[in-house]
């Protein structure tokens, strides 16, 4: 556990940005925090790594996705930011392992489909059971299955579902929902894409009507549009999916500032923008032949009303922590856009994601400091596309080249897919790291079902 979250980086996603832009393009000599670094990989962890196995049962489960974030996204978005030696949050967890992340079949779950989605690979943590790619927790046949949110409320705990997506995407739904195709979103599409779900045939309706029913005591991110649609049939008929949140006691905010001033002992919507949440860096996208040698920039089009990831994992944990002594709680926090902007094969949009998942990481970790009975787990759904590649090297793909903070080019390739076309996920086993009770169960080559079995074991569920 040595020096694990007990230092911050200080330069952080714009000051970064601008002390690069500042920094003339040699290696900086290393501070006191890359020295210690250094001395930590050159040391005997033994000691470390025996403290830092803890059994027994959580009070609290955190659990972030880093949707798409392979170890090659973690490696991108460490050299640009940091420096090839230094480290993200993220990497100082004291337990890693890997995961196996493949889906299987629809109607055949012997036979594995060997590149998983966010659906597929979120059933798969959420559930302890593999399934075909866009299914929202139900099995290879269609049928729904539990979750660990919906285990962890049914058990007395508090839950929590963050995103920068979405909050009907892939990865927050499977936690809450479950749908036969990830589309049906909202109740327009789930009565022609999903009817076997639509709330007029008797299903449970859209994932954003079941996410209501759920009733997670938080649900932060993007997705509005699909609240705004109305149910089509039953108690709620002829009424938004918002007037249906309403109704079930949620207090629904939609920028930063009614974020910040939202009750604690109530629970919270908070819907921020109509679809994804905007993205924390631009800069230029790959492209055949690369690019000129670039920086990245914080991204002017972002809304000041909208909250950061790391802002509403705070407030998430406020809600979720408030006045309890015995029993606490599951937060999900889901750092979703590094997938998007690796399919569009925009390295700092990326980049930028992955820095702002790892400051939301952070938050997590100093809780943990302040509350040990808590597990932290940081992994990602599946892999993608992007590599590093020599700067010299031929790529029959898009490239972009970046200046790093170590003041040296580095060339990003992503050829997975025809150039222009959106670029595909990959099939790599991924990251896992964690640190807390149980967190030892990350430790060796795991699969991602496995996950919600360690998850499971920690809060103790029936
Ligand atoms: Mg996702
Ligand atoms: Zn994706």
């Amino acid at each position: 556990m040595r020096g694990l979250g007990a230092r911050r980086w200080p330069l952080v996603g714009a000051i970064a940005l601008a002390a690069i832009a500042a920094a003339p393009a040699v290696a900086q000599p290393p501070g006191p925090d890359d020295r210690s670094d250094r001395n930590l990989a050159s040391g005997d962890h033994t000691a470390d790594v025996r403290a830092a196995i803890e059994g027994g049962r959580a009070k609290n489960v955190i659990l972030f996705i880093g949707d798409g974030m392979g170890d090659s996204e973690i490696t991108i978005a460490r050299n640009y930011a940091r420096g090839a030696a230094g480290r993200l949050e993220m990497d100082r967890f004291p337990l890693t392992g890997a995961y196996t992340t493949y889906a299987v079949t629809k109607g055949d779950p012997s036979k594995p489909d060997y590149v998983t989605d966010s659906a597929a690979s979120g059933t798969g943590w959420a559930t302890g059971t593999k399934t075909y790619n866009g299914a929202i927790s139900v099995d290879a046949f269609g049928n729904p299955v539990p979750t660990v949110l919906e285990l962890a409320k049914r058990n007395g705990y508090r839950t929590g579902n963050v995103t920068t997506a979405e909050v009907e995407d892939a990865t927050p739904a499977v936690l809450a929902s479950h749908v036969v195709n990830r589309d049906c979103k909202g109740p327009d599409a789930t009565s022609k894409t999903c009817p076997v779900n639509a709330k007029e045939n008797g299903g449970a309706g859209s994932i954003a009507e079941q996410l209501v029913q759920t009733r997670p005591d938080v649900l932060l991110g993007g997705g509005k549009a699909f609240f705004d649609q109305k149910v089509k049939a039953g108690e709620f008929s002829g009424k938004t999916v918002l007037e249906q949140a309403a109704a079930a006691g949620y207090q629904t905010v939609t920028d930063t500032d009614g974020l910040r001033q939202a009750r604690t002992d109530q629970p919270l919507l908070g819907l921020f923008a109509p679809n994804n949440m905007d993205l924390q860096w631009t800069g230029s996208p790959a492209k055949v032949g690369g690019t000129a040698p670039g920086i990245c920039q914080p991204n002017a089009a972002l809304p000041a009303s909208q909250p950061k990831l790391a802002d509403m994992t705070r407030k998430a944990l406020q809600v979720l922590d408030r006045g309890r002594r015995d029993k606490g709680f599951f937060l999900q926090v889901e750092g979703a856009s590094i997938d998007k902007q690796d399919h569009a094969a925009n390295p700092c949009g990326q980049i930028g994601e992955t820095v702002g998942f790892d400051d939301a990481i952070a938050v997590g970790v100093a809780f943990a400091r302040t509350h040990g009975d808590t597990l932290v787990v940081v992994t990602a759904d599946h892999g993608h596309t992007s590599q590093i590649i020599p700067n010299d090297g031929k790529s029959p793909g898009m490239t972009a080249t970046l200046i790093t903070k170590d003041g040296v080019p580095m060339t990003i390739n992503y050829a997975t897919n025809t150039p222009g076309a959106s670029q595909e996920h990959t099939g790599t086993q991924v990251r896992i790291a964690g640190l807390g009770p149980q967190a030892a169960n990350v430790v060796g080559v795991t699969d991602q079902t496995d996950l919600f079995y360690t998850m499971r074991r920690a809060l103790g569920l029936r």
